[in-house]
């Protein structure tokens, strides 16, 4: 059996948290820069809110409406986030973060009643947390979240759905479209729908070795689970990632060079810190800058760039980076945008070390470990190489920033009594 917890509209659940006040108010939270809207909770979404759109065309009607807005405040996610997941880490030694917000957890051989179990799972993250979720409970990845998705619509679940026989997954299924499957995504279902499925109940029904052929061995799994049968382990230690980018849109236009290598230097040390925290070593980057899309000078260049030897040393990835925009920029324009991936990446405990040119030192490796340590206690960028800058004019735009409230020391929530 697998359960999957799913937080309720996480990014708008996590500005109220600190916010009682806003209990049972309509709450949205925008992209970087304040661009579009990009979560919204029950209550805005009552109100007919849209999601995904610009916000300075709605920003009149939103106020009307007394709508609270909020810029994103990651570090307020992330740490959340991980709050949620050491609450439900209690609940079952199996566990599989998905995503910031959704964790799944293998609950085979427990013999309690699961949907009591559910019941506390959601009860435990209201009390520690403050963080409404939903429930879905079934033998296979794929009906765990479709009963996610019925504990969330279906009222008289109470936030925990348990399909534990065919009879109650196949209710379900006949009354979602098939596009509501995990991993079928808006082509897929068109595709699907053109073999005649429409519902999920009529892909649950489909031949799996034919629709496999067809489509892709995923789409066998994917029909299997449908039915029962678990095809999908739980994926305890996600894969590392193959490729690390950091991209950004500044807050305002830039236009100098020295300010461009400042941004991508930054972005580079972002993608740096999660190299490491991967144990990975970068081998190549990929840069690039460029204008908005919008004006009508329009200018892009890339490069791709390789390392003298594999490191995860942030002064050596902002030096090359560094000097990679220099031989990208082009004056006269104003720029709104740069990036840094690291696209070729290999395994830390794989490290070859070449006769001819010597690899990374043991005091450049003491020295990140040091620097992530410091950033870790005492706030990001509390140290980081001066080739960033301190303040650009390019930092993100985020007037309605709530504050960090459990990262960051003077932010820390005041209770008068
Ligand atoms: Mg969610």
């Amino acid at each position: 059996m697998f359960a999957l917890v799913d937080c309720n509209s996480c990014y708008a659940a996590c500005e109220q948290i600190f916010r009682p006040d806003l209990r049972g108010q309509p709450v949205i939270v925008l992209s970087n820069n304040d661009g579009c809207i990009v979560a919204r909770n029950a209550e805005a979404k009552a109100l007919g809110i849209p999601d995904l759109e610009p916000y300075f065309k709605l920003k009149s009607m939103l106020k009307r409406l007394g709508v609270h807005v909020f810029s994103s405040n990651y570090p307020l996610y992330g740490d959340t986030s991980n709050r949620v997941m050491e609450t439900l880490r209690q609940y079952s030694p199996d566990v599989e973060v998905y995503s910031i917000d959704e964790m799944f957890l293998q609950l085979d051989g427990f013999t309690m009643d699961l949907n009591d179990y559910g019941q506390q799972m959601k009860q435990s993250l209201w009390q520690d947390v403050r963080m409404p979720v939903g429930v879905g409970i079934a033998p296979t990845k794929t009906l765990a979240k479709l009963a996610n998705h019925g504990a969330k619509k279906i009222p008289q679940t109470n936030g925990v759905c348990v399909l534990d026989t065919p009879k109650k997954w196949q209710w379900m299924q006949k009354r979602m479209p098939v596009n509501k499957v995990w991993g079928i995504g808006t082509r897929l279902s068109k595709r699907l729908v053109e073999q005649g499925i429409i519902t999920i109940a009529d892909l649950a029904a489909a031949d799996p070795k034919q629709l496999g052929n067809l489509f892709s061995v995923n789409m066998e799994r994917t029909i299997r689970e449908l039915n029962g049968e678990s095809c999908m382990p739980l994926e305890e230690a996600p894969p590392p990632k193959k490729q690390i980018y950091c991209t950004r849109s500044f807050g305002q236009k830039v236009n100098t060079l020295e300010e461009l290598q400042q941004a991508a230097c930054l972005y580079a040390g972002r993608a740096a810190e999660k190299l490491r925290a991967q144990e990975s070593l970068a081998l190549t980057l990929h840069v690039f800058i460029t204008t908005s899309r919008h004006t009508e000078s329009n200018f892009y260049n890339s490069k791709t760039v390789k390392l003298l030897h594999p490191t995860n040393d942030t002064r050596m990835i902002e030096a090359l980076v560094k000097k990679t925009v220099g031989s990208l920029y082009q004056p006269g324009y104003s720029y709104a945008k740069a990036g840094v991936g690291i696209v070729e990446l290999q395994d830390r405990s794989h490290k070859q070390n070449d006769f001819f040119t010597p690899g990374q030192s043991m005091k450049s490796e003491a020295l990140m470990v040091c620097m992530d340590g410091i950033n870790a206690k005492f706030g990001r960028n509390s140290t980081h190489v001066a080739a960033q800058g301190v303040g650009g004019r390019w930092a993100m735009s985020q007037n309605m920033l709530s504050p960090a409230y459990t990262t960051r020391w003077k932010d820390i929530p005041e209770v008068i009594c």
